[in-house]
């Protein structure tokens, strides 16, 4: 059984970036629905519903072909958002030094990497997400479509950015770019930062 994850903030914390209806939808009714329809997918799998989200998600080819795609849809909703949700905090931050050095020897600064991360956002077509991973030592600007994970493809994703529709439409309705450059103002660089040092770490 994987359970809904509570927001780690008020669903007005992130306001007026993003705003609570928003936040309210988002998280019980689009997150929760991932949630419920992993489990569902997985009733009659008992052994592999004991699995961590993140072990589903680095061996969905050691599932069974008829669960495959369902669980890498649904698991992979249930975790993109549990990250999602701890990129970003009402609380300001910076990227920490190491962070700030690898992103300026990488993208030439932090405003440069924010430019480029957020013309992937803008130029993604349809559903999916944009993300900093952190792939074999290198950082790079990714996207995945629908709910696809960088985990299943060897990536740890650092930062995850959500460019599906349900994301934004209700304050933004089809001014994207708009919600790119709100969501600068939330974004959790603390957590960002530990993430990049844990994958230096661990070396992926
Ligand atoms: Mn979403």
């Amino acid at each position: 059984m994987f359970n809904l994850p509570d927001l780690p903030y008020d669903y007005s914390a992130l306001e007026p970036y993003i705003d609570a209806e928003t936040m309210r939808v988002h998280h019980d009714k689009h997150h929760a629905a991932y949630v419920k329809n992993l489990n569902t997918v997985l009733e009659k799998y008992p052994e592999i519903a004991r699995k961590e989200l993140l072990d589903l998600i680095t061996h969905l080819d050691e599932l069974p072909e008829e669960i495959k795609t369902k669980v890498k849809n649904q698991a992979g909703g249930v975790l993109n958002h549990n990250l999602f949700w701890e990129f970003m905090s009402p609380e300001k931050s910076a990227p920490d030094e190491k962070l700030l050095t690898a992103l300026t020897s990488v993208f030439s600064g932090v405003d440069s990497f924010r430019e480029q991360f957020s013309a992937a956002a803008a130029g993604f077509f349809g559903s999916g997400w944009v993300w900093l991973v952190f792939d074999h030592g290198q950082l790079k600007i990714t996207a995945t479509a629908n709910q696809d994970s960088p985990y299943s493809i060897g990536q740890t994703p650092l930062l995850g950015f959500d460019v599906w529709e349900h994301a934004y439409y209700l304050k933004y309705q089809n001014r994207r770019p708009e919600y790119i450059s709100a969501w600068w103002n939330i974004v959790n660089w603390a957590e960002v930062s530990s993430r990049f040092l844990a994958a230096q770490t661990s070396g992926r």
